[in-house]
C-alpha cells in the first residue's frame, strides 16, 4: 500500500513553507513539501539580489501576521536562513528537484505526479507562485546569447554593463540593486514610470540624477543580436546599443495550464476561482500565495494565507 499523506504542499516558497510549518505546529506531521528547485524559496534565491533588503510590509502593504511564523524585516540571506530554521525545527519532509506535473483526484484521494514519482494525499495545497514562468518578449532571443539574456539575477556578476527591461517594481529593484556594482541602463517602453511605489521611484530618479543609472524611456526593443560576446539591442526609435547582459523583468503569469490540468476552474481573466478559505472548486484542493493574486503579493500575505488554509482545513 502506498503511503497517503495528510497534506502535500506543492511549491516551497514562503506560502508553501508557511503551510508546511503551520501544519506541523498543529501536530499534523504526515506531510510533504514538494519543490521543483534544488532548495526552498526559489523566487527569493533567483530574483532577489544578494543582500537585498526584505520588507515585511512590502510596497506599503501593512500585514499583521496571524500565524506562528515571526517573519520580520531583514535581508535576502536572513529570510532564507529563517525559513531554513523553521523547516529544520519542524523536521519537514521535503522532495526537492521535483517539479509537479499534475494533480488528479479520485475518490477523495489526490495523486500528485512529478516526473520521477507519484504521491498520494488527502489534502493538497498549490503554492507555486507566479515567478516560475516569467513573461518573455515576443521577438526571438538568439540561442547564442541565451546565457547573457536573463529573466532573473542568477548569473549577474560585478562590473557588467546591464540593460534592465521593464517599468514595474521588480525592474526598478533589479536596476537599483545592480547599479552599485555595474553600469546599468533601465529601459521602459513608456515615457514615464506609472507603476512604481514611491520609494523605488524616488531612488531611481536620484540614481539617474547622480549619473549612477541611465534611463532609456519611451522606446521599445525590436530585436536582439549577438555581437562579440555581448548583446546588441535594436530599439524601436532606430537607436542601437550594446550591453554585456540584458535582464527582463516584465512580470510573470499565472501558470494557467498547470491549474487547468488540476481541474481548477478559472475566471475569464485566467485567475483561479477560490472561496474565502482559498479552496478551489475541487474539494480539499487549495491554492495559496502569489498565485492567488492579480497584483503583486508579499511574503507576509502568503504566510497569512497559509495559516488561514491550515486553520480552516483542520477546524472542519
Ligand atoms: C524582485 C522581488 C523583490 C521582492 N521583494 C519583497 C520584499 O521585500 N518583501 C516581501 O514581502 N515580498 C517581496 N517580493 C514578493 C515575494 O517574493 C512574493 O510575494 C513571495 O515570494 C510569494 O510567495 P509564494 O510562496 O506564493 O511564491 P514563490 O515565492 O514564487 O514560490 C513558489 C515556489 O514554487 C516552486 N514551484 C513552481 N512551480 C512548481 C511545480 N510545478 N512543482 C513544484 N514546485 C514548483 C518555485 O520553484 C518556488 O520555489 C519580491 C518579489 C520580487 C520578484
Amino acid at each position: 500500500m502506498q503511503k497517503i499523506y495528510d497534506v502535500v504542499i506543492i511549491g516551497g516558497g514562503p506560502a508553501g513553507v508557511g503551510a508546511a510549518v503551520e501544519t506541523s505546529i498543529l501536530g499534523i506531521k504526515n506531510i510533504l513539501l514538494i519543490e521543483k528547485g534544488d532548495n526552498h524559496s526559489q523566487t527569493i534565491r533567483k530574483f532577489y539580489k544578494d543582500n537585498k533588503r526584505v520588507d515585511k510590509d512590502y510596497k506599503g502593504q501593512v500585514v499583521n501576521l496571524e500565524g506562528h511564523i515571526d517573519f520580520m524585516d531583514g535581508s535576502k540571506e536572513s529570510t532564507l536562513d529563517y525559513f531554513d530554521k523553521l523547516l529544520d525545527q519542524e523536521a519537514i519532509d521535503t522532495a526537492f528537484n521535483s517539479e509537479v506535473e499534475s494533480v488528479e483526484s479520485a475518490e477523495g484521494i489526490f495523486r500528485v505526479t512529478t516526473f520521477k514519482a507519484g504521491y498520494l494525499a488527502k489534502i493538497v495545497i498549490i503554492a507555486i507562485g507566479r515567478m516560475g514562468r516569467p513573461n518573455k518578449p515576443e521577438y526571438k532571443i538568439p540561442p547564442s546569447i541565451s546565457d547573457i539574456v536573463n529573466f532573473n539575477l542568477d548569473k549577474c556578476t560585478q562590473g557588467e554593463s546591464i540593460l534592465v527591461v521593464g517599468g514595474g517594481n521588480s525592474a526598478a529593484e533589479y536596476a537599483i540593486g545592480l547599479a552599485n556594482e555595474n553600469k546599468v541602463t533601465l529601459n521602459y517602453r513608456k515615457a514615464e514610470f506609472t507603476r512604481l511605489n514611491e520609494l523605488n521611484e524616488r531612488i531611481l530618479l536620484d540614481f539617474n540624477k547622480s549619473g549612477k543609472l541611465a534611463f532609456r524611456l519611451g522606446t521599445d526593443i525590436v530585436s536582439l543580436e549577438g555581437e562579440g560576446g555581448n548583446v546588441k539591442v535594436n530599439f524601436s526609435d532606430g537607436e542601437t546599443a550594446t550591453f554585456s547582459r540584458v535582464i527582463y523583468a516584465i512580470g510573470g503569469t499565472t501558470p494557467v495550464e498547470f491549474l487547468k490540468k488540476c481541474n481548477i476552474e478559472l475566471n475569464d481573466n485566467g485567475y483561479p476561482i477560490i472561496n474565502d478559505n482559498y479552496e478551489t472548486n475541487v474539494k480539499n484542493l487549495y491554492i495559496c500565495g502569489d498565485i492567488t493574486t492579480t497584483h503583486g503579493g508579499s511574503i507576509a500575505l502568503a504566510l497569512n494565507q497559509s495559516y488561514q488554509i491550515i486553520t480552516h482545513t483542520f477546524a472542519k
